[in-house]
């Protein structure tokens, strides 16, 4: 069950942590399906949200709701860091504290969280789990010998341990942070010069174009911005990605699409790879797009989809 706030969906209205969890949501949740519910995660940033940051203050909130319920709180830190950064320059009372101490901070409030380490790590790949509770650690590590390896390296290299160490210390740096935050932004200030509609404010890692607001001939059915996504790479050999209509993939229960969610082209900005210039490339080709937006009457067709999952794998039909 999702428990982002509503306004999370409204793309253009600007809030400082349009990621945050609804407690009035979550506490309904944890009413109505107490025996269902294991944990309570909280992905920081908010990635369906469109990379919006979750405030201190609420992942204060999730804990005493977490507590008064009993459940453990785990965060999903793929994005920590930009997370606090937002924290840092958008919060009340932690302009003058460092990441470092602000990323503390949050993590005092789980009980583990599980962290993709390509994304805030700066590695090209791995990642790990952390957790205060000794009964989930000792839980864990069996499953690590089983399937990864022995517990001092479960899975990753010794040369990828070193490479992450140095990541997560040098991307909790403000000033690495800051020059990173501020290339999307530069990206998001020139879609702002072609009025092309995106989730505002610009999030950490990425810009997400509001496909429906953009394409308004195409139908939800034939998915905008799975359409836009085929359309920008065609436009100019630039690959974004669907986080929409595809990705909330179908009820479990009956099958269908669920439609009801935002419909987003996310075009991802690697950390240290671009310059400004190839931002002026990438809005370029998407004015370019919208500038024969009305010409763009069919979207896509799905010829084929796995069971579970299947925005990774989907095969597609233009119509
Ligand atoms: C990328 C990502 C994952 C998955 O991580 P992998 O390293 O690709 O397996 C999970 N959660 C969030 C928020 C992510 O961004």
């Amino acid at each position: 069950m999702d428990c982002t706030i509503d306004e999370a969906k409204q793309t253009q209205l600007e809030i400082p942590f349009k990621g945050n969890v609804d407690s009035a949501k979550l506490k309904k949740a944890l009413q109505g399906y107490s025996d269902r519910i294991p944990f309570i995660i909280v992905t920081i940033t908010n990635n369906t949200a469109g990379g919006q940051p979750v405030s201190m203050q609420n992942l204060r909130e999730v804990r005493s709701i977490a507590d008064k319920y009993n459940r453990p709180v785990l965060f999903d830190s793929a994005r920590f860091a930009e997370n606090a950064y937002f924290i840092k320059m958008r919060e009340d009372g932690y302009r003058e504290k460092s990441i470092k101490d602000i990323t503390r901070e949050m993590f005092a409030l789980a009980d583990g969280m599980t962290m993709s380490a390509k994304k805030d790590g700066i590695v090209n790949m791995g990642g790990f789990i952390a957790t205060r509770r000794q009964d989930w650690y000792e839980g864990a590590k069996g499953f690590c010998v089983q399937f990864e390896g022995y517990l001092t390296y479960g899975g990753m290299n010794g040369r990828d341990m070193n490479a992450l160490a140095i990541g997560l210390d040098e991307n909790t740096e403000f000033e690495n942070l800051e020059t990173r935050i501020r290339q999307v932004e530069y990206l998001a200030k020139k879609l702002d010069e072609y009025g092309i509609p995106y989730q505002r404010p610009a999030g950490g890692h990425a810009i997400f174009v509001d496909a429906p607001k953009m394409l308004t001939h195409i139908p939800k059915e034939e998915f905008p911005a799975q359409t836009l996504t085929v359309e920008l790479y065609l436009e100019a050999g630039i690959r974004g990605c669907e986080i929409g209509h595809l990705l909330a993939d179908r009820d479990p229960v009956t099958r269908e699409n669920r439609f009801n969610g935002l419909d987003l082209l996310r075009l991802a900005i690697p950390r240290r790879v671009y310059t400004d210039n190839h931002m002026n490339v990438v809005a370029a080709a998407l004015k370019n797009v919208y500038d024969r937006r009305e010409s763009i009457s069919r979207g896509v067709r799905i010829a084929w989809e796995a069971p579970l999952m299947r925005h990774f794998t989907v095969q597609l039909e233009r119509l």
